[in-house]
């Protein structure tokens, strides 16, 4: 996906509208879609932060798809990462032999992207892509491919749509970085 159709939010605090967000989230199911028509997606959705986008996106793509879903521990109930990736929900079923699209909410240091391709890698897909909602690039301290990209946004905590503050907030329908939201 090219550069220039990567929406950027600018200086301030984040606030993704519930229309921003379903606009955005078509126009990666129809990309999605255009890239990958010859053949069968197995999209992973990685929780919990994902799982709005997940259950928006798949229908946004009009393809024949599998899905499964998986969960690691980065960052508990704390606001920074602890740097340590963990798998705590594993996959269901098999890659192999799959074209796979993982599913996330927000790539924020990219080491849970980082840790995520390895594991994934390792379990013979035939190939892996990634979609993340949410990406803040001045945060990086592992570059991650990122094949589509919802919105790039600058440093702040954002939660929301899927993502939280300590376990909370997850049912909002938009995304904001403003505490009294
Ligand atoms: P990374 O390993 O890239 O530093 O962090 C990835 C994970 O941290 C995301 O999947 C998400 O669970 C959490 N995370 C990173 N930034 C934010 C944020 O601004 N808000 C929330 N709610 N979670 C975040």
């Amino acid at each position: 996906m090219s550069e220039t159709s990567i929406f950027r939010v600018g200086d301030g605090p984040v606030q993704i509208s519930r229309q921003q967000l379903q606009r955005r989230v078509t126009e990666l199911g129809e990309r999605i879609r255009s890239d990958h028509h010859d053949h069968e997606l197995h999209l992973i959705c990685v929780l919990n932060g994902a799982f709005m986008f997940m259950a928006d996106l798949v229908r946004a793509i009009d393809l024949p798809l599998t899905v499964d879903f998986l969960s690691v521990s980065s960052y508990g109930s704390r606001t920074e990462s602890s740097g340590e990736v963990k798998l705590v929900k594993d996959l269901d079923q098999s890659l192999k032999g799959r074209h796979v699209l993982l599913v996330e909410d927000i790539v924020d240091t990219g080491l849970t992207m980082q840790y995520l391709l390895g594991y994934l890698r390792g379990r013979g897909p035939l190939s892996v892509e990634v979609v993340t909602l949410l990406s803040k690039p001045s945060r990086r301290v592992v570059e991650v491919p990122l094949d589509y990209v919802g919105f790039e946004i600058e440093d702040a905590f954002v939660y929301g749509y899927g993502l939280d503050v300590a376990h909370r907030y997850r049912n909002m329908p938009f995304v904001t970085s403003q505490s009294e939201a």
